[in-house]
């Protein structure tokens, strides 16, 4: 009796996700505003999904601010951590999840938006970090001592992969205006995870290591006319055009009619410009651009874009 239990639990669990992807993807389809939302596929205190597999969740994925919880059964991870350590185990919690039980956290690059809190989190909670050795350095991680980062640190150089628990992690370099900036893949089995944000450009070389995701979180940080039109020096506008500085939500959408393959299941649009983008402006452009490029793309393909500081669902790859 015990066993058919939790069987008819699973399967309940497992059709609750099916009837919220397929209403995200109607939204998708329909554009319904209030889907914009991160809160839809899960919600924050959904139970925890129980089968081998590998899931993400954006604590925050924003130009003010940037987090990416990744995780399997046995492992977990997190991608820079800009929010405060009180506000990450918060988040963490809205999940199920605490942060003792996070192992490493991948640094992207040295922007403030990416690694505020990671030396509290490595003094607190023994999580150790992780990035190039250009980065660290430019952190202020490498050169600090072992009682500012008692759990110490381990480089991980573009075009190089490391194993954490059973996540295959690989690095590879971005075009943005700091020491080494780099972005991440995830792979468990079969599944795989890209994130990456913070870039001016996207080389034929990345959109062929990530054209197999399951699931991306990726730039759409910029509308170009809210940013010509906007208050910000000259130099900053040009800083954030450049081939060093952050993907447009045209860029964006155009990178992504060549990296959407029928595996890929999930957009996450991310990093976006506090004030030179909309949610709805960001999810608005790459929407019509998908819909008049790949009609024939999976139909359960989900798009939506991140939160400044709320969690999404944990989704799985
Ligand atoms: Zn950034
Ligand atoms: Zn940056």
């Amino acid at each position: 009796m015990k066993k058919i239990a939790k069987i008819n639990s699973k399967e309940k669990e497992r059709r609750n996700i099916i009837a919220n992807q397929t209403n995200l993807y109607i939204a998708f389809l329909l554009k319904i505003p209030t889907l914009y939302s991160t809160q839809t596929i899960l919600t924050s205190n959904a139970q925890p999904i129980l089968h081998m597999s590998l899931r993400i969740s954006a604590l925050a994925s924003w130009s003010t601010g940037n987090v990416t919880y990744i995780e399997t059964e046995t492992t977990k991870i997190l991608l820079d951590a800009w929010l405060s350590g009180k506000k990450i185990e918060q988040s963490l919690n809205n999940l199920n999840r605490k942060i003792e039980e996070i192992s490493n956290i991948f640094i992207t690059h040295e922007h403030i938006d990416h690694i505020r809190s990671a030396g509290i989190l490595n003094r607190r909670f023994g999580t150790k970090i992780i990035g190039n050795e250009k980065t660290l350095s430019s952190s202020g991680f490498f050169t600090a001592t072992k009682r500012d980062n008692p759990y110490g640190k381990e480089f991980l150089e573009p075009g190089k992969a490391m194993r954490v628990g059973d996540i295959e992690v690989k690095a590879f370099k971005t075009s943005h205006d700091t020491a080494c900036s780099q972005f991440y893949t995830f792979k468990h089995q079969e599944k795989k995870i890209a994130c990456l944000t913070d870039t001016g450009n996207i080389t034929p070389e990345i959109i062929e290591e990530i054209k197999d995701s399951n699931i991306l979180l990726i730039e759409s940080n910029h509308d170009v006319d809210m940013l010509k039109h906007g208050s910000r020096p000259e130099s900053n506008k040009q800083r954030i055009l450049s081939d060093h500085g952050h993907l447009s939500n045209v860029q964006c959408a155009e990178y992504l009619s060549q990296i959407i393959t029928p595996r890929t299941h999930t957009i996450i649009l991310g990093h976006l410009s506090h004030d030179h983008n909309t949610k709805e402006l960001a999810y608005e452009t790459i929407s019509s651009h998908l819909e008049k490029y790949h009609q024939n793309l999976r139909k359960n393909l989900h798009l939506f874009v991140a939160d400044a500081d709320e969690n999404s669902a944990l989704l799985e790859a």
